[in-house]
């Protein structure tokens, strides 16, 4: 069994992941992320990450969204493109995949068994790594068959509790880590346990703890918005491992640069996108 190793996330490292954007480039260079999210009543978690994709750099954001949330995206969010499932309510149908180089499930998406096949098709469907978050863990919480069908190097990114969900409890947070990283190793994909000192787990056994973010992202949504930030940073070309650190690294210090406006009462989840711009150029 290789040893395993842990690290401090710092601005140092973030700063040698970080690359620069070429002068000549186009919005295909860029990237083109899939965000399958939201169902009816649950729009808004599709929007905040959709709106982290796009502060993130990504060249193009499309949102799979269900029918009744094409007026939704179109109003909220003009920088978006929508791709409509054939379904009012929730995401049942799968888009051609071809066209996007990153593609993040889950954020407001339901549980809905039509929803549950559709992930499935979702995951047998993908070469590129996926993002999964909230409903998509929930999902496969309940069918531990996806967990092993998942792309290599697809990322995790879920809070405590569905955390538990999808690995069963433990007694503490020493044992936690433990089972977060041996999990990581076992089925080849990165694990990112969102809290106040957000962990990240590699597939290569290395463990990073984040050092950016406070109580203010202690707020419905601040999740979302990480989900859409990591599946843009992969859109640019970033390794999983990097867009996970990065994405990580960049959420949190959004939400430590949104306190020059807000305070941690007062911020709210659409404030982390909104600062993502202060975010990159602290660490330029
Ligand atoms: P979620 O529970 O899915 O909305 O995710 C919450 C997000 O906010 C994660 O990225 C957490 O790391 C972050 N967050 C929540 N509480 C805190 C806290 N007390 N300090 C720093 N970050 C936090
Ligand atoms: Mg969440």
């Amino acid at each position: 069994q290789a040893e395993t190793s842990n690290y401090y996330l710092t601005e140092e490292t973030a700063c040698t992941l970080l690359r620069p954007r070429a002068k000549f480039s186009h919005k295909g260079t860029h990237g083109h992320a899939l965000l399958i999210m939201g169902s009816y009543g649950k729009m808004g978690a599709a929007l905040l990450a959709a709106r982290g994709a796009l502060r993130s750099g990504a060249g193009l954001v499309s949102l799979h969204v269900p029918k009744i949330s094409y007026n939704i995206v179109q109003t909220a969010l003009p920088e978006a493109m929508v791709s409509l499932d054939g379904h009012e309510l929730q995401f049942t149908e799968v888009p051609q995949l071809d066209a996007y180089q990153a593609i993040g499930i889950g954020c407001g998406l339901g549980q809905g068994t039509l929803t549950q096949k559709a992930l499935s098709q979702l995951i047998a469907l993908a070469d590129q790594p996926l993002v999964l978050d909230a409903d998509a863990l929930n999902i496969i919480s309940t069918q531990p068959d996806l967990l092993k069908a998942l792309p290599s190097q697809s990322i995790l990114t879920p809070h405590p509790k569905e955390f538990e969900r999808l690995f069963g409890p433990t007694p503490n947070h020493f044992k936690r880590h433990e089972l977060q990283i041996r999990k990581a190793r076992e089925h080849g994909v990165i694990i990112v346990l969102k809290g106040a000192h957000t962990s990240i787990a590699l597939p290569n056994g290395r463990s990073y703890f984040n050092s950016t973010g406070n109580a203010g992202m202690a707020t419905g949504g601040s999740g979302d918005v990480l989900a859409g930030i990591i599946t843009g940073l992969l859109a640019q070309g970033y390794t999983p491992e990097a867009a996970a650190l990065l994405g990580v690294f960049l959420h949190g210090l959004a939400g430590d640069c949104a306190l020059q406006r807000e305070s941690e009462e007062s911020l709210i989840a659409g404030d982390i996108p909104d600062a993502l711009g202060l975010a990159y150029q602290q660490l330029r």
